[in-house]
């Protein structure tokens, strides 16, 4: 294997992104420098303040100018929905408590004024009266530019797109169980880039469970709460063997697929095993590119898949999933591909079905080419993080030694539970709510 020292540390996150050629990336870079995310980026020290405010009523909507002379504009109906008072809104649970019913979408305004505090204070027909913190509007605005900001702000869609020529972001273990930092650090890269390594972890079982503590919890599945990749007698799933295994993404037979994996690494087989991972996102947008057909075909066509047997306990598993899952803005957002579990139940008209398997080679063409495909070996202490809606993970063959079994734990969380700890690492690293 490569040496450690090889390996950017994970605060050079971004040296994927300096590498010539193939790699894309969308953010400028310096968005990608430590401190310096969207998140604190987009939230700066200097509050925002109200210069005015009016109601527009034929628009029904009303106007705040702020401070550096810019707008904002707040429909009737949204602020009356969302007013922060102890009637409407619990602030110990951060909940709205008024009723939709109980709002008149039609709402007008008795009187809208700026208080000494800055703040922004409404009086409806009924004169229920709603005061509105000026830092909560502007995060609020309804600008496309503002939206966009907020949302990646929330989300972090912007990924580092790469090949073989990646450098994986890399991290101790210990340090991440025990620093925000380090944690923070590690859940960004693993979010931008994918793929981040952990290094020295214990080698002996419940390491993953460790981890997935440090976020909240794990995602249980039929193959149990954690789960031990080894050659078995009578395998239930194909990488209980010692086969190679073809690039894939994990459990598509379930409709929402685990967001991310860990596999830490207990013992390494003396010949083989080495790691082959892919960037499902950047290929897909590849094969976009290459062959907009069968990008459509791909993105359009649910491919059945099942999983049957006994593990946790016994299961019989049937899925429809889209190869590539696009958002409503058209952004890959997840893929789903296992050869594995793709079932021979193909839920396609007939003169579908050759057409079906030609964009699926396209796909697994470009996603076999050398340049596309990063390899690693892990030892003994090694952990891999990974995005399991995004990367296309496979392994080579490996020789099974009785003295030499080649031993992985793994674990799976969904993003959810992950963007949530990141969020609240974020707020305690950078002070930003
Ligand atoms: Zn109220």
């Amino acid at each position: 294997g490569s040496a450690a020292a090889a390996r950017p540390a994970l605060r050079a996150c971004r040296l994927p992104v300096q590498a010539a050629g193939p790699l894309r990336f969308s953010l400028p870079s310096v968005q990608l420098r430590g401190q310096q995310t969207l998140g604190s980026a987009s939230t700066p020290l200097a509050r925002h303040a109200v210069r005015h405010a009016w109601a527009l009523s034929e628009e029904r909507l009303v106007e705040v100018e702020w401070e550096d002379g810019g707008h904002s504009q707040y429909p009737f109906t949204w602020l009356r929905d969302n007013c922060q008072c102890p009637k409407c809104f619990l602030a110990s649970a951060e909940a709205r408590t008024l009723l939709l019913s109980d709002v008149d979408i039609n709402i007008g305004i008795d009187a809208v004024e700026v208080t000494d505090d800055s703040k922004v204070s409404i009086v409806w027909p009924d004169k229920h009266t709603s005061v509105f913190d000026a830092e909560w509007l502007k995060k609020r605005c309804f600008s496309a530019a503002a939206r966009q900001a907020l949302q990646e702000d929330l989300f972090l869609n912007e990924r580092y797109y790469w090949d073989s020529k990646l450098r994986v972001p890399t991290a101790d273990f210990e340090e991440v169980l025990r620093d925000d930092k380090a944690a923070l650090d590690w859940l960004l890269a693993l979010r931008r880039v994918g793929i981040v390594y952990l290094k020295g972890a214990p080698t002996e079982r419940g390491q993953v469970a460790r981890l997935a503590e440090r976020i909240g919890y794990l995602r249980l599945t039929f193959y149990g709460h954690t789960w031990q990749v080894q050659d078995k007698h009578m395998a239930n799933n194909v990488a209980y063997t010692s086969e190679m295994l073809n690039v894939h993404t994990d459990y598509p037979a379930l409709h929402f697929a685990p967001g991310v994996q860990f596999l830490h690494c207990i013992m390494q087989a003396a010949e083989g095993g080495e790691s082959q991972v892919v960037d499902g996102f950047h290929m897909a947008e590849q094969l976009q590119r290459e062959d907009p057909e069968a990008f459509r075909m791909l993105t359009s066509l649910r491919v059945d898949y099942t999983d049957k047997g006994t593990d946790y306990c016994d299961f019989n598993l049937q899925s429809k999933t889209f190869t590539i899952n696009v958002d409503a803005e058209g952004r890959v957002q997840k893929i789903s591909f296992n050869n594995a579990t793709r079932d021979s139940i193909l839920d396609l008209p007939l003169h579908q079905v050759q057409p079906f398997y030609r964009a699926l080679k396209a796909y697994l063409d470009i996603m076999d080419r050398p340049q596309n495909v990063f390899t690693y070996r892990m030892e003994p202490g090694d952990f891999v993080t990974f995005d399991n809606w995004r990367l296309l993970h496979g392994r080579k063959s490996y020789v099974s030694r009785p003295d030499m079994l080649r031993h992985l734990e793994g674990a799976y969380l969904d993003w959810d539970e992950v963007m949530s700890r990141l969020r609240i690492l974020r707020s305690a690293v950078h002070g930003n709510a």
